[in-house]
């Protein structure tokens, strides 16, 4: 098995499920890898094209270790990072992939393999395909050539075409539970990492594994990145802005220093633990969990999936570069909505 995927077991039985396949000779032209945000999906699609274009790649298969061989001239070449074989496709500044990348990555894939047997096109988020460029990504699905493997990345709630699902053979990569979730995130923070010497103490691998809905890779980001802190400024200026004590633009300022994709998530996770607290339920984020179970008592529960609602229709905005700030406030304003109102003295 390949470094990266043997330290995730939880992608263990995708990984078997496909050296199978291999064995008997049933290998998809186009796998859909689906996974929640930070599960994996890229360390098992990069996984999988490492194994595709090593020159034993039959050997590796039929050993029961199922790694390259991490010898040959592929292997090399994918270790340096520059297998010209593999191509990778994501969403670039405007937050879609557009049908310029699919031209390139169809034009790539019915071209002969420079140095492998074997072509690999990586498409990070196929949940990001603008209509356009889904249509012509789907003329290639239709008429594959026989050398070349796609692999489709898609976030869990973030819908493909069916057009383009159907001609996909579907892996769904499971969220691992807490403990082997813990594991992963202890053996992967890089050193000096750490704050202050010692290694990044427990209680915030914990919070950072939680905020990510268990999902270790997520949770490495938000250890290694500024999204902790920016969560805590904006939980804030939520709670302060709901009380009254903060104007609308103030609070949303900090919602705007998470960016557009942040704040959507912040603000799903928010509607989703109102909504379970509205059913009695444990809430998923518990520094939040006081004034969620507040509202909660004062508001039907209909309230929770209205603003789940409005968060997926900004994020549909946001293929359209919205403003953060605007949707922002606009979602903050719905949230005050579900205060009750205090009685006036007269
Ligand atoms: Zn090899």
């Amino acid at each position: 098995m390949i470094t990266a995927i043997d330290s995730m077991p939880w992608l263990h039985t995708a990984w078997n499920q496909l050296i199978n396949n291999l064995r008997n000779d049933r290998l998809p032209h186009a796998l859909l890898v689906a996974g929640e945000r930070g599960v994996g999906k890229g360390d098992y699609a990069e996984a999988v094209a490492a194994l595709l274009v090593c020159d034993r790649l039959a050997s590796a298969i039929a050993d029961s270790r199922s790694a390259p061989c991490g010898q040959c001239k592929q292997c090399e070449l994918v270790a340096a990072g520059s297998h010209p074989d593999i191509r990778r496709y994501a969403p670039e500044k405007s937050r879609m992939i557009k049908v310029d990348q699919v031209r390139a990555l169809s034009a790539f894939a019915v071209a002969s393999p420079q140095v492998s047997h074997r072509k690999i096109v990586i498409v990070n988020r196929s949940d990001q395909l603008n209509i356009n460029a889904a249509n012509a990504l789907l003329k290639t699905l239709e008429e594959p050539s026989d050398d070349v493997t796609l692999l489709l990345l898609q976030e869990t709630g973030r819908p493909i075409l069916p057009t383009l699902r159907s001609r996909c053979q579907t892996v769904t990569l499971p969220t691992p539970d807490f403990a082997t979730g813990l594991t992963w995130l202890q053996q992967h923070i890089p050193e000096g990492n750490s704050g202050q010497g010692g290694a990044m103490d427990q209680e915030h691998l914990v919070q950072a594994l939680r905020l990510a809905g268990l999902a270790p890779r997520l949770a490495l980001d938000y250890l290694t990145g500024d999204f902790i802190q920016q969560r805590q400024t904006a939980l804030d200026a939520f709670r302060r802005f709901m009380k009254n004590e903060l104007s609308l633009p103030e609070a949303a300022k900090p919602l705007k220093t998470l960016g557009l994709d942040g704040s959507l998530l912040l603000m799903e996770k928010w509607a989703a633990d109102l909504a379970r607290l509205g059913v009695g339920a444990d809430p998923a984020d518990p520094e939040a969990a006081e004034m969620l179970r507040y509202l909660a008592k004062h508001n039907p529960p209909w309230r929770a999936h209205e603003l789940l609602s409005s968060v997926r229709e900004s994020r549909a905005a946001g293929i359209n570069n919205v403003s953060p700030e605007l949707e922002a406030e606009r979602l903050l304003m719905q949230w005050q909505a579900l205060m009750p109102r205090r009685r006036r003295r007269a």
